[in-house]
This record gives C-alpha cells, structure tokens and sequence, in this order.
C-alpha cells in the first residue's frame, strides 16, 4: 500500500511549504519544529533554522527509504 511512505511525502510536503516553522537539529539532522527547545530525538539544543537548510533536509526525508519493518508487512 506504500501508506507510511504517502505520509513521509505529505510530511515533507508541509514541510517544504513551510519551512518558517522548522529547523533541522545539527547534531542528528532531525527536523524539529521551530518552538522546540530541545531536538526530541537526541536532546541537542543547537539547530539551524535557515529555510534552505529545512527544505534540503525535508526532501532528503521524502526521498529516503523507510527504514521500519512495515516492507515486512507486505512483501
Ligand atoms: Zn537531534
């Protein structure tokens, strides 16, 4: 069904189309939202919040295979 990937792609859609509301965290290249303190994934507190910065990270995301075990499901 490709359903995970439909919602990476969307995610990374709104995030492209708003890239003002994020940052990337420079430690482990999460996108985060702007207003968080802290990146979720890794605890780092450094970011950048440049827009090209978002959109490039956000399409690699797009891009990128899943990496969870949902194939599994499937194949
Ligand atoms: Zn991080």
């Amino acid at each position: 069904m490709g359903e995970s990937e439909n919602s990476r792609k969307e995610a990374a859609a709104k995030i492209i189309a708003a890239p003002g509301k994020f940052k990337i965290c420079e430690s482990c290249g999460s996108i985060v939202v702007k207003k968080a303190d802290v990146c979720p994934n890794c605890n780092a507190y450094r970011f950048d919040a440049s827009s090209a910065a978002v959109i490039a990270q956000a399409e690699l995301l797009a891009a990128r295979a899943p990496l969870s075990v949902e194939h599994e499901d499937y194949n």
